[in-house]
């Protein structure tokens, strides 16, 4: 038996580094120190399907022909997903979006990606999630639930966390919920503000104008009275560190990046009367990640098209959405990701009606409509790689047992060479000809 001790849970944006698996047999036969949603992950990893091309059983390099094939041939191909693989993995794909000229998007562009646009025209006070526990007392979540989505996120870093300046945890810090309901991280919270659905940006607004020295002269904002807004108001002042965590609540509702844009500014506007740092609490493993890796190769985060041989960043019109409503690609190649699971249906559907590759660890509803599945190395289990936290901190993921299968790594550069060494031979037979 082998025990890895301080191995990195990827299941959620938190990245918990504290993980003791125990191995036997190239089996994992105990997790401790993680949540139940990282135990049930790591005790349930096992081989997938094997490769498949047509619903059929094949070798693994004949899938890999079968995707090179479709790929080379594709005049608008996408390459999508990548938020829960290893930052190699999403490298490798931008390389071979740049060798086919696709569009290349990540699951970020239906989450946080209008928080990503909001943070480009304003920019991004943030701090990491080790300055959250060591020094913060008023903690904002807004439109999140930690306490499900990211089970320790409390314990080990914003709320419970026992910290340098906060010895007392969770005695020491004021915490604030905002969202539509009353959630299982609402219920935790010391003041709660039940924000009409839609309406995050009237709050954010009156919450503003009030930190910047204006009275309020409505009955209401966003469903909340101005005594709640002044109350909130006063905490947050009076912070020594606030911390603003905000997720989809305020991503994906009404106003989007509107909203994310408001909320970067009260920030602003705070960090004049004390200090306060913002953090989008991210869900996928590595959905930080994908916005780093592609901004340092492309300059862009996410929503890219290569088609002109250089990359092009346009939200709206090369995100995943739009694309396959519109039916503007031809192929498509999934990396670590299930959108026939969690896009609107008309463009879950198209992905069935194209050539579609999956690449993935897991069978998933997505690799069920595909022509060429091809099993992976569950990074951080099987395959090793880097890891971007919530707060952009990179942290190792480990390989604690062996697989059949490559990482998704190998296998996305095993096909772009296979359609480089393709385009190659077709460039040599046009110049014979
Ligand atoms: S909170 Fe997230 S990162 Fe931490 S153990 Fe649970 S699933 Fe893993």
């Amino acid at each position: 038996m082998r025990t890895f001790e301080n191995t990195v849970c990827s299941f959620c944006g938190s990245l918990c580094d504290d993980i003791v698996l125990e191995v036997e047999d190239n089996v994992i036969t105990k997790a401790r120190g993680g949540c139940a949603i990282s135990r049930r992950k790591f005790l349930s990893a096992i081989d997938s399907e094997a490769p498949l091309v047509d619903g059929k059983e094949v070798k693994f390099d004949e899938a890999i022909n079968a995707a090179v094939e479709i790929l080379a041939k594709a005049r608008h191909p996408l390459i999508y997903g990548l938020s829960s693989t290893s930052s190699e993995a999403q490298a490798a794909a931008v390389k071979l979006g740049e060798t086919l000229g696709a569009s290349v998007d990540s699951t970020s562009s239906v989450c946080h990606g209008p928080g990503t646009v909001a943070k480009q025209l304003v920019g991004l006070p943030t701090c990491t999630l080790g300055e959250v526990k060591n020094r913060a007392d008023v903690v904002v979540f807004w439109g999140c639930n930690p306490v499900e989505a990211h089970p320790r996120h409390f314990s080990r870093y914003s709320v419970q966390a026992k910290g340098l300046l906060r010895e007392q945890g969770r005695r020491d810090r004021k915490v604030i919920a905002v969202d539509v309901r009353r959630t299982a991280t609402a219920r935790i919270a010391d003041i709660f503000l039940q924000v009409a659905p839609n309406e995050d940006f009237q709050v954010l607004t009156a919450l503003r104008a009030v930190i910047n020295g204006n009275e309020l002269r409505e009955e209401t904002f966003g469903g909340i009275s101005p005594e709640e807004i002044q109350d909130v108001c006063d905490v947050l002042q009076s912070a020594e560190y606030g911390v603003f965590f905000f997720g989809m609540g305020l991503t994906m509702t009404q106003g989007t990046h509107h909203n994310v844009r408001q909320a970067l500014s009260l920030v602003r506007d705070l960090n004049r009367k004390t200090a306060f740092g913002v953090i989008p609490m991210r869900g996928h493993g590595n959905v930080a990640g994908t916005e780093t890796v592609l901004a340092w190769q492309t300059g862009y985060p996410f929503g890219i098209n290569f088609s002109r041989g250089y990359p092009r960043y346009s939200p709206g019109e090369f995100t995943v959405t739009d694309l396959l409503s519109r039916r503007e690609v031809d192929a498509a190649l999934i990396v670590a990701s299930d959108p026939a699971a969690t896009l609107p249906a008309r463009s879950a559907n198209y992905l069935g009606e194209i050539p579609t590759i999956v690449i993935d660890p897991y069978y998933s509803a997505t690799a069920k409509l595909a022509r060429v599945f091809l099993p992976s190395a569950p990074v951080g289990v099987a395959a090793s790689g880097t890891v971007y936290r919530m707060d952009q901190v990179p942290l190792p993921l480990r390989k604690v047992i062996d697989s059949k299968y490559p990482s998704d790594h190998d296998i996305l550069l095993a096909i772009d060479k296979g359609v480089t060494a393709c385009s190659a031979s077709k460039e040599a037979l046009s110049m014979i000809l």
